[in-house]
């Protein structure tokens, strides 16, 4: 079946008429050794988007349809290569929701249990941490003088 899409059809685009989802679709894939990069533009959270039947979706989710099938009702793609814009199917693995939130969640951890200390050198631990309402521990003295800081500027203005 071919589908033509309105926005083909100004004549100048004519060439456009006769590419089919697929052929579009990896002629803006840039293939390296490893990772399949999107080559056009990435929306908010990194991924690489495609129109298909006037629909933006995921451009790694045409890709693992494209080569592997449907996604299975309910689960997500997950980027074992962690690099969101790649649409490399066998960096791509269906998983469930909870299973993604997981593994999005264990990498944060990972990453910032490494760090010890603020960036000032305050240790990250005891009285001295808490967690901000992202998820991100904070270093106390730091905030205290912060706040110093700022109380300073707005009452006793230099
Ligand atoms: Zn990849
Ligand atoms: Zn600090």
């Amino acid at each position: 079946m071919v589908v033509l899409y309105p926005q083909y059809m100004h004549g100048c685009l004519d060439m456009k008429k006769s590419q089919t989802d697929e052929q579009r679709f990896w002629y803006k894939v840039e293939k390296t050794n490893y990772c399949w990069n999107w080559k056009l533009s990435l929306d908010k959270d990194g991924y690489g988007r495609i129109k298909v039947n006037r629909k933006k979706i995921g451009a790694h989710r045409f890709s693992y349809e494209l080569t592997k099938g449907e996604i299975p009702e309910g689960l997500q793609l997950d980027h074992i290569c962690k690099n969101k814009a790649c649409v490399n199917p066998d960096h791509l693995e269906a998983v469930t929701c909870d299973e993604n939130i997981k593994r999005a969640e264990n990498q944060v951890t990972t990453i910032n249990s490494r760090k010890t200390h603020c960036p000032k050198g305050h240790p990250y631990s005891g009285d001295n941490l808490f967690f901000v309402k992202s998820g991100h521990r904070g270093c106390k003295t730091c905030h205290r003088q912060k706040a110093l800081l700022y109380y300073h500027k707005i009452k006793h203005p230099k």
